[in-house]
């Protein structure tokens, strides 16, 4: 870590992109060997970054050095609590830097992660009988479900390539003015990889007295997203995100949102920690944060966190954002010469610096649930099919008729998820690169043809293709 740190310090930003290519030594089990169909083991490929990322190693190497200092944090009068209470409270000062927050007007509280984080706003919101939430239809259901169960929930619509339509989203504000009460938009979406103007909706919700919620769980590792101060007409009033999504997945997400909201009214969990004072009648609930964090907090995963942003911003947003942009144009091109493969949302690989590197595709006549496993069973590559907890979006890149989908969803309740609609998923890390995507793009075009070795069951219940007569042994890599 010292080093790594010491060089990125030292080198200019194009330097630090080529000390990228060492940050792939500094992430653990990117060269890991998983078995395949007919014996043989191969280096894994792992393109399931938007899902969660690995762990970098100076990171686990930090947590293991705190577990020799670590205990409870918050009133332990020895010396190992004050340093872990001290470290925790460091901790939190870096991450609000990072969000761009100021502590005088926010507050930065940690969940457990983004989901947890949203659920929690979405009761901490004073809500009246006619308010509206303005979401839209490319949200991650954390984004969206949560909010149906304290307000009427509206949708921004799409444009035909899936972006959220600007035109809709002034017609919803026409149309519900000043009984928006929030906009709640994805930073950026973990389906198409397109990213979100949230200046620009932050702008226009202040306009008509509402406040925003920016869900940064994709953005977050991959450009930088700040708070801004509330006197700027496009600050944000919260934002979300999760730490397993950025090289620390130890357990810990993070609400950052206005001091005013949580200052008011009970917290939503309520127990140790959250009170100054107690009898048998009252409770008199202590000061922010802790009064929003019941119960001992994820010490360790915050110190993670911590570690993990401090290498991000040590790297630099400039290599960041230059490697992925890199990574994203090339598989854009070699997946478009691909015959039957059908590629979604923005295609160009032109505009791979606006967006991210998440892209969705799907082959002709092959289902993408099939796609995935046998890019799993035979290549060794791990990816993500189907709607991504982003059932509605999905459907609407791919254009499902209305009728097809209630259909589908009979079938689902059936327990029927044949045709399940659905993409295959690739997202780009940091440590991935350009090999990796030739071997993607070889393992794609042998499927397109329909070189597949295996002969594959389909367990229509979850929807997912195992080849017969393989299991693989997972004592052997890894047990209890
Ligand atoms: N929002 C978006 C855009 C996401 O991609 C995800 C995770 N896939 C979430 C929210 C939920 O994050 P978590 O699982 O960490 O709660």
């Amino acid at each position: 870590m010292a080093t790594l740190v010491k060089d990125a310090m030292t080198q200019t930003a194009q330097q630090r992109g080529t000390d990228l290519s060492r940050l792939r030594e500094q992430s653990i089990g990117v060269n890991v060997k998983v078995p395949i169909l007919g014996g043989r083991e191969v280096v894994y490929t792992n393109f399931d970054n938007a899902a969660s990322t690995p762990t970098f190693r100076p990171v686990a190497d930090k947590v293991d050095e705190f577990l020799t200092w670590y205990a409870n944090v918050h009133r332990g009068t020895g010396f190992k609590s004050q340093l872990s209470s001290w470290i925790f409270e460091e901790a939190r000062s870096r991450i609000t830097r990072f969000a761009g927050a100021d502590l005088a007007e926010h507050v930065v509280i940690f969940t457990k992660n983004t989901t947890e984080a949203i659920n929690k706003l979405s009761h901490r919101i004073e809500f009246g009988p006619d308010d509206v939430v303005l979401t839209s239809l490319m949200e991650h259901h954390s984004n969206e479900l949560p909010w149906r169960k304290v307000a009427r929930v509206e949708h921004i619509g799409l444009e035909e390539d899936g972006r959220l339509s600007v035109g809709d989203f002034e017609a919803k504000i026409r149309e519900y003015g000043s009984r928006i009460r929030l906009v709640a938009i994805t930073g950026a979406s973990n389906v198409s990889g397109y990213i979100n103007d949230a200046g620009y909706f932050a702008r226009r919700a202040h306009e008509i007295g509402a406040e925003i919620l920016v869900d940064a769980a994709q953005l977050a590792p991959h450009r930088p997203i700040r708070m801004g101060h509330v006197s700027d007409p496009s600050h944000l009033d919260y934002m979300v995100f999760s730490a397993h999504k950025m090289y620390a997945p130890y357990g810990v997400g993070i609400l950052v949102g206005r001091r005013e909201t949580f200052e008011q009214g009970d917290p939503d969990t309520v127990g140790g920690g959250t009170v100054d004072i107690v009898n048998l009648e009252e409770a008199y609930w202590t000061d922010l944060p802790e009064k929003e964090e019941a119960g001992t907090p994820d010490i360790i995963g915050v110190v993670a966190l911590a570690t993990a942003i401090g290498m991000l911003e040590e790297i630099g947003w400039e290599a960041i954002i230059a490697h992925e942009a890199e990574l994203t144009a090339y598989a854009l091109q070699r997946l478009a010469r691909i015959p039957k493969l059908q590629l979604y949302g923005d295609v160009d690989p032109a505009n791979a610096a606006n967006r991210l590197g998440v892209i969705s595709f799907g082959i002709d006549g092959v289902p993408h649930a099939l796609v995935a496993a046998v890019l799993n069973y035979e290549h060794g590559i791990g990816v993500r099919s189907g709607c991504f907890c982003a059932h509605t979006y999905v459907k609407c890149l791919l254009h499902v008729p209305d009728d097809e989908a209630r259909d589908m969803e009979r079938q689902i309740l059936a327990r029927d998820r044949t045709h399940l609609p659905g993409t295959v998923r690739v997202s780009f890390g940091l440590y991935n690169n350009k090999e990796e995507i030739d071997r993607l793009a070889i393992a794609l075009s042998q499927i397109a043809s329909g070189r597949i070795a295996g002969d594959y069951i389909l367990n229509k219940e979850k929807g997912e293709y195992t080849p017969r007569g393989f299991s693989p042994e997972f004592p052997r890599y890894f047990s209890l």
